[in-house]
Protein backbone atom coordinates (compact mmCIF):
# COMPACT_ATOMS: atom_id res chain seq x y z
CA UNK A 1 0.00 0.00 0.00
CA UNK A 2 0.84 3.67 -0.79
CA UNK A 3 2.50 5.31 2.16
CA UNK A 4 0.50 7.94 3.04
CA UNK A 5 1.87 11.64 4.03
CA UNK A 6 1.23 12.59 7.46
CA UNK A 7 -0.04 16.21 5.67
CA UNK A 8 -3.08 13.72 3.52
CA UNK A 9 -3.56 11.83 7.10
CA UNK A 10 -4.20 15.61 8.73
CA UNK A 11 -6.57 16.28 5.77
CA UNK A 12 -8.60 13.06 5.48
CA UNK A 13 -9.22 12.91 9.21
CA UNK A 14 -10.09 16.53 9.66
CA UNK A 15 -12.61 16.43 6.67
CA UNK A 16 -13.75 13.00 8.03
CA UNK A 17 -13.41 11.65 4.65
CA UNK A 18 -14.34 7.94 4.90
CA UNK A 19 -12.65 6.86 1.65
CA UNK A 20 -9.44 6.59 4.02
CA UNK A 21 -11.28 4.24 6.58
CA UNK A 22 -9.21 1.52 7.13
CA UNK A 23 -6.20 2.89 4.94
CA UNK A 24 -5.21 4.19 8.74
CA UNK A 25 -6.17 4.90 11.97
CA UNK A 26 -6.21 7.82 14.28
CA UNK A 27 -5.45 7.37 17.59
CA UNK A 28 -5.65 9.51 20.44
CA UNK A 29 -2.99 9.25 23.31
CA UNK A 30 -5.03 11.12 25.65
CA UNK A 31 -8.10 8.85 25.39
CA UNK A 32 -6.03 5.65 24.33
CA UNK A 33 -9.28 5.13 21.57
CA UNK A 34 -8.34 4.49 18.08
CA UNK A 35 -11.21 5.78 15.41
CA UNK A 36 -12.03 5.65 11.42
CA UNK A 37 -10.80 8.82 9.47
CA UNK A 38 -14.27 9.42 9.12
CA UNK A 39 -15.36 9.74 12.45
CA UNK A 40 -18.31 11.76 13.83
CA UNK A 41 -16.87 12.71 17.06
CA UNK A 42 -15.06 16.04 17.69
CA UNK A 43 -11.87 15.72 16.42
CA UNK A 44 -9.36 15.86 19.68
CA UNK A 45 -6.53 18.56 19.12
CA UNK A 46 -3.24 17.49 16.32
CA UNK A 47 -0.54 17.01 19.18
CA UNK A 48 -2.68 14.14 21.17
CA UNK A 49 -3.20 12.12 17.85
CA UNK A 50 -0.89 9.62 16.38
CA UNK A 51 -1.31 7.98 13.33
CA UNK A 52 -1.17 3.95 12.99
CA UNK A 53 -1.13 2.04 9.58
CA UNK A 54 -2.83 -0.85 10.95
CA UNK A 55 -5.44 -2.11 13.84
CA UNK A 56 -3.07 -4.79 15.30
CA UNK A 57 -0.58 -2.43 15.78
CA UNK A 58 -3.18 -0.06 17.34
CA UNK A 59 -4.24 -2.83 19.78
CA UNK A 60 -0.76 -3.73 20.29
CA UNK A 61 0.05 -0.28 21.69
CA UNK A 62 -3.46 -0.64 23.93
CA UNK A 63 -5.71 1.65 21.95
CA UNK A 64 -10.06 0.35 22.18
CA UNK A 65 -11.84 0.96 19.15
CA UNK A 66 -14.22 4.23 19.05
CA UNK A 67 -17.82 3.67 20.45
CA UNK A 68 -18.92 6.58 18.17
CA UNK A 69 -17.45 5.37 14.67
CA UNK A 70 -17.46 1.95 15.91
CA UNK A 71 -13.41 1.67 14.31
CA UNK A 72 -12.69 -2.24 16.29
CA UNK A 73 -16.20 -3.26 13.87
CA UNK A 74 -14.46 -1.84 10.78
CA UNK A 75 -15.08 -3.42 8.10
CA UNK A 76 -17.63 -5.38 10.11
CA UNK A 77 -15.99 -8.72 10.34
CA UNK A 78 -14.20 -8.94 13.64
CA UNK A 79 -15.44 -11.46 15.25
CA UNK A 80 -17.66 -11.00 18.56
CA UNK A 81 -15.04 -12.91 20.65
CA UNK A 82 -11.64 -10.32 19.15
CA UNK A 83 -12.15 -8.35 22.41
CA UNK A 84 -11.92 -10.72 24.77
CA UNK A 85 -8.87 -12.32 23.37
CA UNK A 86 -7.76 -8.52 23.17
CA UNK A 87 -8.30 -7.81 26.78
CA UNK A 88 -6.70 -11.33 27.80
CA UNK A 89 -3.83 -10.51 26.16
CA UNK A 90 -3.74 -6.83 27.33
CA UNK A 91 -4.05 -8.14 31.10
CA UNK A 92 -1.32 -10.26 30.64
CA UNK A 93 1.55 -8.39 29.38
CA UNK A 94 3.78 -9.89 32.10
CA UNK A 95 3.57 -13.42 31.08
CA UNK A 96 3.33 -16.00 28.53
CA UNK A 97 -0.48 -16.74 27.43
CA UNK A 98 -1.48 -20.18 27.14
CA UNK A 99 -3.74 -21.02 24.48
CA UNK A 100 -6.32 -22.15 26.72
CA UNK A 101 -6.30 -18.80 28.22
CA UNK A 102 -7.43 -17.13 25.20
CA UNK A 103 -10.07 -20.01 24.03
CA UNK A 104 -11.62 -19.81 27.38
CA UNK A 105 -11.58 -15.90 27.17
CA UNK A 106 -12.96 -16.25 23.99
CA UNK A 107 -15.10 -19.06 23.81
CA UNK A 108 -14.00 -20.48 20.65
CA UNK A 109 -11.58 -23.07 19.71
CA UNK A 110 -7.81 -21.97 19.18
CA UNK A 111 -8.09 -23.14 15.28
CA UNK A 112 -10.86 -20.58 15.05
CA UNK A 113 -8.31 -17.98 16.35
CA UNK A 114 -5.04 -18.37 14.51
CA UNK A 115 -7.06 -18.83 11.31
CA UNK A 116 -8.34 -14.92 12.13
CA UNK A 117 -4.90 -13.26 13.40
CA UNK A 118 -3.42 -15.14 10.43
CA UNK A 119 -5.57 -13.27 8.07
CA UNK A 120 -6.27 -10.42 9.68
CA UNK A 121 -2.87 -9.41 11.24
CA UNK A 122 -1.02 -11.52 9.58
CA UNK A 123 0.94 -13.13 12.25
CA UNK A 124 -0.35 -15.94 14.92
CA UNK A 125 -1.63 -14.96 18.20
CA UNK A 126 1.44 -16.09 19.99
CA UNK A 127 3.48 -13.79 18.26
CA UNK A 128 0.95 -10.72 18.39
CA UNK A 129 0.96 -11.19 21.84
CA UNK A 130 4.80 -11.06 22.09
CA UNK A 131 4.29 -7.61 20.33
CA UNK A 132 2.03 -6.09 22.73
CA UNK A 133 4.51 -7.25 25.30
CA UNK A 134 7.45 -5.63 23.52
CA UNK A 135 5.06 -2.42 23.02
CA UNK A 136 4.57 -2.63 26.97
CA UNK A 137 8.16 -2.84 28.12
CA UNK A 138 8.66 -0.02 25.58
CA UNK A 139 6.30 1.93 27.63
CA UNK A 140 8.30 1.16 30.75
CA UNK A 141 11.41 2.12 29.59
CA UNK A 142 9.73 5.63 28.18
CA UNK A 143 8.67 5.97 31.96
CA UNK A 144 12.23 5.19 33.36
CA UNK A 145 12.20 1.85 34.43
CA UNK A 146 15.63 -0.38 34.30
CA UNK A 147 15.25 -2.08 30.82
CA UNK A 148 15.77 -5.31 32.59
CA UNK A 149 13.02 -5.17 35.04
CA UNK A 150 11.18 -4.01 32.01
CA UNK A 151 12.30 -6.95 30.17
CA UNK A 152 11.28 -9.24 33.12
CA UNK A 153 7.48 -7.11 33.39
CA UNK A 154 6.69 -7.99 30.08
CA UNK A 155 7.62 -11.53 30.11
CA UNK A 156 11.16 -11.92 29.13
CA UNK A 157 13.16 -14.55 30.86
CA UNK A 158 15.99 -13.69 29.12
CA UNK A 159 17.95 -10.14 28.56
CA UNK A 160 19.42 -11.10 25.43
CA UNK A 161 16.32 -12.74 24.16
CA UNK A 162 14.26 -9.42 24.83
CA UNK A 163 16.91 -7.11 23.75
CA UNK A 164 17.09 -8.88 20.35
CA UNK A 165 13.05 -8.87 20.03
CA UNK A 166 13.45 -5.13 21.14
CA UNK A 167 15.68 -4.11 18.57
CA UNK A 168 14.08 -6.50 15.73
CA UNK A 169 10.99 -4.82 16.29
CA UNK A 170 12.21 -0.87 17.21
CA UNK A 171 15.23 -0.88 15.19
CA UNK A 172 17.25 0.49 18.18
CA UNK A 173 18.15 -1.44 21.68
CA UNK A 174 16.15 -0.94 24.74
CA UNK A 175 18.78 0.47 26.77
CA UNK A 176 19.93 4.14 26.96
CA UNK A 177 22.87 5.78 25.65
CA UNK A 178 22.62 2.43 23.51
CA UNK A 179 24.86 0.82 26.00
CA UNK A 180 22.94 -2.74 26.21
ZN1 LIG B 1 -14.43 7.36 16.50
Amino acid sequence: MKQLSTQEMVRATMSRDAGYDGAFFVCVRTTMIYCLPSCKAKKPMLKNIVFIPTRAQALQMGFRGCKRCRAADFPKIAPKWLDAVVEQMKSKTSQHLSETALTDAAGVDISTIRRYFKSQFGTTPTAFHRKMRLQHARQLIERGVNYLEAAFESGFESSSGFRDAFKKEFGSTPGRNHDV
